[in-house]
């Protein structure tokens, strides 16, 4: 049995234990070790946490918006004054390298930047006139309690996607973060309540699947943030909406960048390497896929292998100068091994193996080394699922209709790139991708804080995506006044026109 503390959980401005239930350890990836047990919360607390939001809403909802701002800004200075911390804290809890966890940090603190608009995101549409006398003008009202369900890959940034946002808008919150890496939202959350954040606003439960059931069916909730795996977007997606919710839910994806035989070739590689290898592959918009098209796999391909091959996977909470750490869990390097031995015994051509990568250093961490397949074709099993892990799959096509006719055979939508020095190809790229983040010689076209994080068909439920105006809307309800005022009974004060 394990001696640590429980993670605790935040309700009502109060942080506590959850008693009597059980618990998932918490691992650093990069050695192993077990460093804290995430409480797997129930219907009872996640009750008691929304209940605490539900109080705190009335109040936090008159809050003027630049107040609630003013606290945001707050909030973004004292995590500037903490970044390095916080950067460590991801590193620990996920194993990705401490220049991957500052940008996880980045591009969390982007999404503080953008909701600090709020008095302005927050303004409605008026129109004098709309008949003769009569005006018309929009006000956007919150929601009331929010719940946000985050995954495990960027444990700053997903969370930071939500509830800043959120409670810009006027909501109360219930974060459950994932219980794989629970310890970088509660620090947050510490900071948070620092800033000023007034008790109930942003609340914190643990767990996996009864947690998130009880978010699901609980009546106060009234919209639900999810992202994750598709099969669990999807199951809450149903869940939520058949309980009456507003859901957006980003799921997994399966993303393909093309080479054109004219690309250029060192920044290719770059881009590619990036894309497939960064965070070891755990990115929703990892580019898992490059379709070389004609020649560009003589031209691309050996340069690529060249650079892969001389990755230093490495313990990346103690070793500055490792350039990828490790997977997130024991189980999931094991899924990655299987995937790319299937892979292998179905014809793809390992040009590098990370199956056997030791690091001795860390020797009981999850590492998987940096993976090369060629001459995968569509059927085999690397192609079929998201692999999450350092895998590239290298597929040769004879010509860019037949690269984008592959690209949209995938269920999937979410990143497409291309790799060129043609506008022509690019634009027809672009036009036919079936896609909603298109990258035009950018590996992972993540789009920053104030644009929607646009997934499509298997990548996305709902109607209104995380980040931008999209989610000012999806956290907002609009209300449409039309107003006529009589001259009737107005005496003399007025002068007749
Ligand atoms: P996951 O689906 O296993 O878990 C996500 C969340 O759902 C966690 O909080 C977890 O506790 C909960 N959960 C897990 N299983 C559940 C179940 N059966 N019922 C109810 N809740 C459940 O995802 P993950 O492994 O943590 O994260 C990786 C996945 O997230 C990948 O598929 C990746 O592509 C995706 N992702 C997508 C985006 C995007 O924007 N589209 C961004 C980041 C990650």
């Amino acid at each position: 049995m394990s001696r640590l503390k429980p993670c605790p959980l935040l309700i009502g401005g109060e942080w506590t234990t959850a008693m009597g239930v059980a618990t998932t350890p918490v691992h650093n990836p990069s050695s192993g070790e077990v460093i804290a047990e995430a409480p797997c919360c129930g219907p009872a607390i996640v009750d008691q946490a929304v209940q605490a939001a539900a109080a705190a809403f009335p109040q936090w909802m008159e809050t003027p918006p630049v107040e609630r701002a003013r606290i945001l800004f707050r909030l973004k200075m004292l995590l500037e004054d903490r970044f390095e911390e916080l950067a460590l804290s991801v590193t620990t809890e996920h194993g990705k390298t401490l220049a991957e966890a500052r940008g996880d940090v980045r591009r969390g603190l982007e999404n503080i930047e953008f909701a600090c608009g709020a008095p302005s995101l927050l303004m409605g549409e008026s129109l004098e006139n709309v008949a003769r006398g009569i005006d018309c003008d929009t006000i956007r009202q919150p929601l009331g309690v929010v719940a946000g369900i985050t995954p495990f890959n960027f444990p700053a940034m997903v969370p930071l996607w939500m509830w800043p946002l959120a409670i810009a808008c006027g909501n109360t919150f219930v974060l459950k973060p994932s219980e794989k890496v629970p310890l970088t939202a509660i620090r947050i959350a510490e900071i948070a309540q620092q800033a000023g954040l007034p008790p109930g606003v942003l609340n914190v439960v643990h767990g996996g699947r009864e947690a998130v059931d009880a978010i699901l069916a609980h009546p106060l909730i009234r919209a639900i943030s999810f992202v994750g795996s598709t099969p669990v977007a999807k199951y809450v997606h149903e869940k939520g909406t058949a309980h009456g919710k507003r859901v957006q839910a980003a799921g997994g994806a399966k993303n393909f960048v093309l080479v054109m035989p004219d690309a250029d070739v060192g920044n290719t590689a770059t881009g590619i390497l990036e894309a497939a290898f960064g965070c070891a592959g755990e990115r929703c918009m990892a580019g898992s896929t490059a379709v070389a098209i004609g020649r560009a796999a003589e031209t691309v391909l050996p340069q690529l292998v060249d650079v892969v091959s001389k990755i230093r996977v490495g313990p990346a909470d103690r070793d500055p100068d490792a350039q990828m750490g490790a997977v997130i869990t024991r189980e999931h390097r094991a899924r990655v091994c299987e995937l790319i031995t299937t892979a292998a015994s179905q014809g793809a051509q390992p040009l590098t193996d990370g199956r056997q990568t030791k690091v001795p250093s860390a020797p009981g961490g999850f590492y998987v080394g940096p993976t090369v397949l060629d001459h995968v074709r569509p059927e085999m099993v690397t192609m079929q699922e998201e692999v999450f892990g350092p895998v590239l799959n290298v597929v040769r096509m004879e010509n860019l209709d037949a690269a984008i006719e592959l690209a949209n055979t995938s269920p999937y939508g979410n990143g497409a790139a291309i790799f060129t020095r043609s506008g022509r190809a690019a634009r027809e790229f672009r036009h036919r991708v079936q896609a909603g983040m298109v990258g035009i010689n950018i590996g992972v076209p993540a789009p920053m804080a104030f644009f929607p994080f646009s997934g499509w068909h298997a990548s996305f439920f709902g109607d209104l995506h995380l980040q931008g105006r999209e989610s000012v809307a999806f956290y907002t309800q609009q209300k449409v006044t039309t107003t006529r005022w009589f001259s009737s009974g107005e005496g003399t004060i007025w002068a007749d026109r």
